[in-house]
């Protein structure tokens, strides 16, 4: 029940721990996250509270500068570690809240296409459909873009790709996302709360907005794929 997103200096991994701490009081059933890092994408999630992911990553940081991280409430395949997110298809790995209402129809079609599902969530389908869209050669804003005009639901998005290692994408349509200003960094967060260990100067992504983010900014774009201006806001938080 909480997204959270960093394109840092460092290796993103205890920094998406701690983000991901912040939104505990969302409540949650498991968590993961995924850093890329030399053209790959490493994944480590755990069911359970965040201590138990943790745990795994004590022994095994990952070295990836950027990185997305998840805490699950389940809605749709059990809460195991199986179904935790993040989920990946092809070079795609990406964190999901909310509900993909029409997962079910789309599941057939890109079955039906050759996708082999691993998981029983309604998320899954996101990452083959991005995946699809960047095998056929499109750019990952114009396979963002694609992928979002065939989702039903509401839902916030976070994306990683394979080899885009000064890149994430995110979506918010019906359930908040934040972008965080860094220097030199960037990051995501389903509120200023995640974000507070980093920035305090934050910008809320409005309902149908989505966003291609680099370490240099963030582009922002409004349901229809016009370029949008959004305020850079100061968050009152400070933990
Ligand atoms: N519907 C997704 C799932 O069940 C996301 C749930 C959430 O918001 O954490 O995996």
């Amino acid at each position: 029940c909480g997204i959270v997103g960093i394109l840092g200096k460092n290796a993103a991994a205890p920094g998406l721990v701690e983000a991901l701490r912040r939104l505990e009081y969302r409540g949650y059933d498991s968590a993961g996250i995924a850093t890329a890092e030399n053209g790959t994408i490493r994944r480590l999630r755990a069911e359970g509270k965040l201590h138990n992911l943790a745990d795994k990553l004590a022994g095994d940081m990952p070295e990836g500068k950027t990185g997305i991280g998840h805490t699950r409430w389940a809605t749709h395949g059990a809460p195991t570690e199986r179904n935790a997110h993040p989920h990946m298809a092809g070079r795609v790995a990406l964190v999901h809240n909310g509900i993909i209402e029409n997962f079910a129809e789309l599941k057939r079609e890109l079955s039906s296409v050759g996708a082999v599902f691993e998981t029983d969530t309604d998320t899954e389908v996101v990452a083959h459909l991005l995946a699809r869209e960047l095998d056929a050669g499109k750019s990952p804003k114009d396979a963002m873009q694609s992928a979002l005009g065939r989702l039903h639901g509401a839902f916030s998005l976070a994306v990683l790709i394979a080899g885009e290692e000064d890149l994430l994408l995110a979506a918010r349509r019906g359930s908040p996302l934040a972008i965080g200003h860094g220097d030199g960094e960037m990051f995501l967060g389903s509120d200023a709360l995640a974000l507070s260990p980093f920035t305090s100067r934050v910008t809320y992504l409005e309902d149908g907005d989505w966003a291609v983010l680099t370490r240099a900014g963030a582009r922002i774009f409004d349901a229809t794929g016009e370029a949008v201006e959004r305020p850079v806001k100061q968050a009152a938080i400070s933990y």
